[in-house]
């Protein structure tokens, strides 16, 4: 079995009136939200993705369908909680995660403290292993209209076996 794993997790959704604007756990003062069967957070889905991949164990849609009610409206950190417990079953744990928003606004530097730590404390790892920041598309394509955001993840996962993991 490999000791160091990787994975990228991608996820789209469509910017709406009338929807809060959840990113990484925190809500963000918007006149738009993201559209989705759960918070619809775009950060946390591409992240769970991410894990999920490094894992070999499918996708987010395959674990938490989007047909079941039972995750009507749920808070994505807490399915990543549940993403962060199926990888600890088969033997991992995480390394570190990198993750890209893309979006043309609202400006996220002011909140991705408080996404940092809340994606730490859901993967049971240190804040220093995560890493959350923004790009805007320069007006360019479907994120540049604001007609949605994107995210991009990129995470290593380590065998539990190893005892300790700088962060
Ligand atoms: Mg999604």
């Amino acid at each position: 079995m490999n000791k160091l794993r990787i994975g990228f997790g991608y996820d789209v959704h469509r910017l709406v009136e009338g929807r809060p604007l959840i990113l990484g756990g925190v809500e963000i003062p918007h006149p738009y939200g993201l559209l989705g069967h759960s918070d619809a957070d775009v950060i946390t889905h591409a992240l769970c993705d991410a894990i999920l991949g490094a894992a070999a164990l499918g996708d987010l849609g395959r674990h938490f369908p989007d047909s079941d009610p039972r995750f009507a409206g749920i808070s994505s950190i807490k399915l990543l909680e549940e993403v962060v417990q199926k990888i600890t079953s088969s033997g991992w744990k995480l390394g570190n995660a990198d993750i890209t928003l893309v979006a043309q606004g609202p400006k996220i530097a002011p909140f991705v403290g408080k996404m940092e730590k809340n994606i730490a404390e859901a993967c049971k790892v240190s804040a220093k292993q995560i890493n959350v920041k923004a790009t805007t598309t320069e007006g360019l394509g479907f994120t540049g209209t604001r007609e949605g955001m994107a995210a991009y993840a990129v995470v290593t996962i380590i065998d539990s076996s190893i005892a300790s993991v700088r962060s």
